[in-house]
């Protein structure tokens, strides 16, 4: 979608170090992060939320979860623990409308959130 920041992101026409890309999803720093370990992993491919995810999704949404995995190996946080939030949605605290897992560690992490 042309105007959305994160297909930019996907296209490099907005400059963001990616910590890791493959052929369905890329993964890069949060710009605002919220925690010592801040990182997000989108799809290449335009989905504005999980609520609009198809059954056909099902190997994309696969690959976003192993991927959140991946990288907290890649950023040392798999040990002692971190985690993976989507906002979805107004009362979800989404901002960005195109499909995000956070993946936020390096310091314990109050529950419920806010
Ligand atoms: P959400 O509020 O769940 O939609 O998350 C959107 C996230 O995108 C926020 O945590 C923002 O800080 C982050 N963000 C916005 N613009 C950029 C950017 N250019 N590079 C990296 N992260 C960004
Ligand atoms: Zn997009």
């Amino acid at each position: 979608m042309s105007d959305c920041l994160f297909c930019k992101i996907v296209a490099r026409t907005i400059p963001a170090p990616l910590v890791y890309e493959d052929d369905l999803v890329v993964a890069f720093d949060d710009i605002n992060p919220q925690a010592p370990i801040h990182t997000l992993v989108i799809p290449r491919k335009h989905v504005v939320s999980l609520a609009e995810l198809q059954d056909s999704d099902a190997e994309l949404l696969g690959r976003l979860l192993l991927v959140g995995s991946k990288v907290a190996k890649l950023k040392g946080i798999a040990e002692p623990g971190y985690r993976v939030v989507v906002n979805t949605g107004s009362h979800g605290g989404q901002s960005v409308f195109h499909l995000h897992l956070h993946v936020l560690g390096g310091r314990h992490l109050a529950w419920p959130p806010g």
